[in-house]
């Protein structure tokens, strides 16, 4: 493999060196006092990303699936009826895990490209005793992100509990937990985070863990059950040593030094970046006659573009960016797979990284038999980072 391609995927996204020195340290004893320190400070940083003060926070070894999974496990039970906003692939896995775990699932559901609006949100919830609604930020299958503050908006008053899957927004997109509502954020490390694959992150305010406290039926999970976890939070946070299961030592110490940098650069300017270098790409995309997924701009994440193929040109493209140096995705979504290739920009995003991918995305293009001038995408990535 050429350790200087450009990883430019939704995840796992390129790593910060400083995160990666962090992560190739010696391993650190899970009850020394350097460890219980850093995983106390880790619990502040991630409130701080998630402008969520009240909420409380969860690291967990696990992948994104797991703290969807958890999140669902702890405050769901059997028979209850949970709302799946959905966006794509990513919130049909939401709506298989609440099957799993015994809920009665309905979907509200938008053409691919679209998402469900809060009219629609507030006429599906007069159908039936919602105990829980997922809400996907950005569904990593169609680039979709979801208009999840009015959507949040619409629950408030109701008594349902709200699941918002940051998995690809995180610290990526705009998202006021505390203000805007939500119950349940959650996220996992490999993406807008920062921190190579393996750790699962949840922030979950003090109604859920109220809700989750009320429960009838016990969690069908000892793994993912809040009543392990909490204890051992809440004794690291007040700097004492507490054992349920070996936390991923290396990764939570690159996990403080990644959410520190993320702190240093402040949330609003993080968000504002990642606003500008999304603009960047759509702008290019646009000269290059490229079309994204999403239907609306409003609609269009800024941590990721999926884009359609164009017109005879294949999945062969992908292959050929590659030979540019750049490594993007292919389609995800069952019905774009074929017809679609995904280009993720989160996490230490550059204006020289989007200009790099641009270029090589456009040398492949016109290697690939696309009637393109040479140069059309580059020019309109750079007026945008210019204006
Ligand atoms: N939700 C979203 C929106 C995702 O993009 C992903 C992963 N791409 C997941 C959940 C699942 O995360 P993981 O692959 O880490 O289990």
């Amino acid at each position: 493999m050429n350790e200087r391609e450009l990883l430019m995927i939704p995840g796992p996204v390129a790593f910060d060196p400083a995160v990666l020195r962090a992560l190739s340290a010696p391993s650190r004893s899970h009850v020394s006092p350097e460890f219980i320190a850093t995983f106390g400070n880790v619990l502040r940083q991630l409130r701080q990303v998630c402008l969520a003060p009240s909420a409380q926070p969860f690291v967990v070894a696990g992948s994104g699936t797991l703290a969807m999974e958890m999140a669902v496990a702890n405050l769901v039970e059997p028979g209850q009826h949970a709302l799946v906003v959905n966006t794509g692939y990513f919130s049909d896995r939401m709506g298989m895990l609440l099957e799993r775990h015994g809920a009665q699932v309905t979907h509200l559901r938008a053409p691919v490209g679209d998402a469900p609006t809060a009219e629609q949100l507030r006429a599906a919830l007069t159908e039936r005793p919602y105990a829980v609604v997922t809400l996907t930020h950005v569904d990593t299958s169609t680039g979709v992100r979801a208009p999840v503050k009015a959507l949040l908006e619409a629950l408030r008053g109701t008594g349902v509990l709200s699941i918002v899957d940051g998995v690809c927004a995180t610290a990526g997109e705009e998202f006021r937990q505390d203000d805007w509502g939500a119950d349940v954020y959650l996220t996992a490390s490999q993406k807008a985070v920062g921190v190579p694959p393996g750790l699962a992150l949840l922030t979950v305010s003090p109604r859920a863990i109220e809700a989750w406290r009320q429960r009838k039926t016990p969690v069908r999970s000892l793994y993912a059950d809040f009543g392990e976890w909490l204890p051992i939070h809440e004794a690291y946070a007040a700097g004492r040593p507490a054992y349920f299961a070996t936390p991923a030592v290396n990764l939570v110490c690159a996990l403080e030094v990644s959410l520190g940098q993320i702190l240093a650069e402040g949330m609003e300017r993080r968000f504002a970046r990642h606003r500008e270098m999304a603009r960047a790409f759509r702008a290019a995309w646009a000269a290059m006659g490229l079309e994204l997924v999403p239907r609306s701009e409003e609609l269009a994440a800024n941590t990721l573009s999926a884009l359609r193929l164009p017109e005879g040109v294949d999945g062969a493209l992908l292959g050929r960016i590659r030979d540019e140096g750049v490594v993007v995705a292919g389609g995800l979504h069952p019905e774009l797979k074929a017809r679609s290739f995904r280009v993720g920009h989160m996490n230490a995003i550059t204006p020289a990284d989007v200009l790099a991918t641009v270029g090589a995305v456009e040398r492949a293009l016109v290697r690939c038999g696309m009637k393109l001038e040479p140069g059309v995408g580059v020019a309109a990535a750079q007026r945008a980072l210019l204006s």
